[in-house]
């Protein structure tokens, strides 16, 4: 028999997941054109052109020993220098080699650090909606994950008082996802302040380090010109688990890194804990071709202005049919208030062949999310049936 804890997760199943079956077989039903299925987060614009290039020049020029070998289980010394100096000229930092681990997407970083931090029944703290597999990732080490309550009147920024609240003797560590998934909006530096005087506060009266972990997997994924502030300067104890698989779209390719300031309590035993995590979690080190990759593409980005084509098209079309929009400034989701219970709202779409998935998936009930990296074409020819839906909850004008 399996574990119970895998029990557990093997019949809670993933909402997420089960929408992706759900689309496969509407699309086999009424043809993949006819289903808009909005549920996954997978980029859907190509890597640029230049990662292309790069994979093949790699593949062909590098010696494969020194291609396909085992290296520090940091990563190579030449990429991780190359990823502190890209951050300490965007960002004023002081990074340096010893500072940044290669790691295994962001899912891998995150799972590393908390590998690295927790002692069994540590609390970790989230602010509310966030991505679920948080949970997962905490219990792996036996931590509890407790959420903070969303902060609807707010527009969903981090609410400081309700952190406060939150915070007991057993917090280790808050993550905090910017820009969000799933709202789509990016925490301002005032919210940052806001939350860095409350830990700093906590870290006082407790007497020992809370570190804030910030999960930045769509930190360049930011329209209107936003810049998603950088974290370290606002609070000391802070790691940052970064990844490129919706930078450059490489979700598949599995990686990114941890970057822990020098300045962070405990920073060369974290350094330290962490890379011997990243090898006994079985990671050992985070993909070598792909190290090879990114150090040469640290300048590169996605094709923004296609998201931002569609966060517009979806935005407009949705809050003219009476839907109420959280309007996107980071990420690739939209964020969409229910008239009525949402697991209803993301039944009666899927009458529509809509797929989005619900709040409650992100512990925030009421609302769904809509990731728009799909086709324009897509979002375009799914706003009649969105609006067939609005009409069906009596939303339209
Ligand atoms: N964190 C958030 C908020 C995400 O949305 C995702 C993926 O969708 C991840 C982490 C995992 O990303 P990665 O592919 O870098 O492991």
């Amino acid at each position: 028999m399996i574990s119970a804890k895998m029990l557990k997760m093997t019949e809670g199943g993933s909402a997420i997941r089960a929408m992706f079956e759900e689309g496969a077989r509407l699309a086999a039903k009424y043809g993949r054109e006819n289903v808009y299925d909005f549920s996954l987060g997978n980029p859907n614009i190509p890597a640029p052109e230049k990662v292309r290039r790069e994979i093949v020049r790699i593949a062909s020029e590098t010696d494969p020993m020194e291609l396909h070998g085992y290296m520090s289980n940091a990563g190579y010394p030449e990429t991780r220098a190359r990823v502190a100096q890209s951050l300490n000229r965007r960002f004023g930092t002081d990074f340096h080699t010893d500072s940044i681990l290669m790691t295994v997407g962001a899912a891998g970083g995150l799972n590393v650090l908390l590998k690295t931090l927790l002692n069994p029944g540590d609390e970790v703290l989230v602010f509310a909606p966030y991505f679920l597999e948080y949970g997962n990732y905490v219990s792996n080490f036996d931590g509890v994950l407790k959420a903070v309550p969303a902060n609807i009147a707010g527009r969903f920024q981090p609410d400081a008082q309700a952190l406060r609240e939150a915070l007991t003797e057993r917090t280790k560590a808050l993550i905090l996802n910017n820009p969000n998934n799933p709202t789509g909006v990016i925490y301002t530096e005032e919210s940052l302040r806001a939350v860095a005087a409350v830990l700093e506060e906590a870290e006082r009266r407790f007497g020992h380090p809370i570190y804030l972990l910030s999960d930045e997997p769509y930190r360049e994924l930011a329209y209107d010109g936003r810049v998603t502030p950088w974290p370290t300067g606002f609070y000391r104890d802070t790691l940052v688990c970064y990844s490129w698989s919706k930078s450059l779209s490489l979700p598949g390719e599995r990686i990114g890194y941890i970057a822990i300031p020098p300045a962070c309590a405990d920073a060369k035993l974290i350094f330290d804990a962490a890379v011997i995590a990243n090898r006994i979690l079985g990671f050992v080190n985070a993909p070598s071709l792909q190290q090879k990759l990114v150090a040469e593409c640290l300048e590169e980005g996605t094709d923004l202005a296609a998201y931002d084509k569609n966060r517009r098209a979806l935005y407009e079309g949705l809050t003219r049919v009476g839907f109420d929009c959280v309007y996107p400034d980071g990420a690739f989701y939209m964020w969409v208030r229910t008239p009525g219970d949402d697991n209803e709202f993301v039944k009666r779409a899927k009458d529509h062949n809509i797929l989005v998935v619900p709040g409650s998936s992100f512990a925030c009930p009421g609302y769904v999310r809509i990731a728009y990296c799909v086709s324009y074409d897509t979002i375009v020819r799914s706003l009649p049936a969105f609006e067939k839906l609005a009409a069906e909850y009596g939303l339209s004008k």
